[in-house]
């Protein structure tokens, strides 16, 4: 089959390589009719993680599943399913309380697991022909008929339309209650969509990418653009010197400041100055334990000078991690099916597995017009 393939920092290629097969009795195969480019794929494909040259990524997959092992029950051959990033197994600690991402079975001694992402366990991506998907029963979402048609809509329940909801959720967000959101990426535009539809009164996100921005406003939010000066004194500007109630960070350690350089520490002191005191702020932006690309040692060594003071006398509270996307696919699924609910707005492209190198290139470089790429590898 072919497959997306890491070779070394900032290089993919589209390779043929062994098919996907059943390997335990639980497991399926589905073979990829959707597979999306993720911020999350950039710490592989810059070489800041430990994945090893030949594997192949991608994480959030959508398919029809073609093979099921002998001790797949629910699932069938035909099915159309849409599979959470996470692996979980169903029976452990954390997946039994909802606690998807941090699995205790599928990746030990490390919780959690993940499709193609380095440090997430031994589990080959998607963005191939075919995905060997474990514990299949669990992890496979069914998707309604009109996912042939809405798949654009659909695969954005893999990971970013929960995980956007996620960051709301670990902010603490109510209806009627304010909320920014750092960064106008896919996530944050999805945590943007979040607060929306739960009923944010008002909404900002904040970038310096004036295209990003722009979609953010479609999303239902106030775009504030760093170019423009301080973020957080544009928004206590609109606030009558309040600031929000919520704040999400949908950045990560690759925050950087007007100037391109990058301040992992940005961001979060951003958000501890902007968000009132008492108030909830979620971080879904990745920080990664390690950075072997970072330039600064504090950052390499996967630490930040995050304002812990200011934090603590704003008896603030926070949440980090990454999605349990289990946790909510269902209900957004049906908000999908339901037609209250089009994340695949924000899709930029729609393109063929060979076309994955030169859109890595463009997504990385955050280049105009590359906000989200599904590839299909059908085409
Ligand atoms: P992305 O990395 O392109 O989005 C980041 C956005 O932040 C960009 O638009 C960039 O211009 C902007 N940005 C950079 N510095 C900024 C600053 N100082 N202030 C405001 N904005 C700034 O793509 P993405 O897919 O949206 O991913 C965002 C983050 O979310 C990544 O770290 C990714 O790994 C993470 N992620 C986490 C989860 C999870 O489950 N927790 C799931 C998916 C992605
Ligand atoms: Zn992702």
């Amino acid at each position: 089959m072919r497959a997306v393939v890491y070779n070394g920092p900032r290089d993919v290629s589209v390779d043929e390589v062994p098919d996907a097969r059943i390997e335990k009795p639980t497991d399926a195969v589905v073979k990829i009719t959707a597979t999306n480019i993720c911020g999350s794929d950039l710490h592989m494909y810059e070489g800041r993680t430990s994945l090893g040259a030949g594997s192949i990524i991608g994480h959030e997959n959508v398919g029809e599943v073609v093979e099921t092992g002998p001790g797949v029950y629910s699932v069938q051959v035909g099915d159309r399913v849409a599979l959470p990033f996470n692996i979980g197994c169903g029976f452990c600690d954390n997946c039994t309380t909802g606690l998807t991402a941090f699995c205790l079975t599928a990746n030990p001694p490390t919780a959690g697991a993940a499709y193609g992402y380095a440090e997430m366990g031994p589990y080959n991506g998607g963005q191939a022909e075919y995905l060997r998907v474990p514990f299949a029963d669990f992890n496979a979402l069914q998707l309604p008929e009109d996912s042939v048609d809405r798949e654009n809509d659909y695969v954005m329940l893999t990971d970013i339309f929960p995980t956007g909801w996620h960051g709301t959720r670990l902010a603490k967000l109510q209806a009627g209650e304010t909320i920014a959101v750092y960064g106008a990426g896919p996530v944050g535009l999805m945590a943007a969509y979040s607060a929306d539809i739960q009923g944010a009164s008002q909404i900002f996100v904040i970038d310096h990418l004036a295209e990003r921005l722009a979609l953010a406003e479609q999303f239902g939010a106030t775009a504030i653009s760093t170019a423009d000066g301080d973020p957080v004194e544009q928004i206590k500007g609109l606030t009558g010197g309040v600031g929000v109630d919520r704040g999400v960070e949908a950045v990560g350690y690759q925050a950087h400041d007007s100037s391109g350089v990058e301040r992992s520490n940005l961001t979060m002191n951003a958000l501890v100055n902007v968000v009132k005191p008492t108030g909830g702020i979620g971080v879904v932006g990745v920080f990664l334990p390690e950075d072997p690309g970072a330039k600064d040692e504090m950052t390499r060594n996967g630490h930040m000078n995050f304002d812990f003071g200011k934090f603590f006398f704003k008896g603030q509270t926070i949440g980090t991690g990454q999605a349990n996307v289990k946790a909510y696919n269902r209900q957004l699924r049906d908000l999908i099916h339901r037609g209250k609910a089009t994340p695949s707005r924000l899709v930029s492209h729609n393109l063929g597995l060979a076309d994955a190198p030169e859109a890595y290139q463009h997504f990385d470089a955050r280049d105009t017009g590359w906000t989200k790429v599904v590839l299909n590898p059908t085409r």
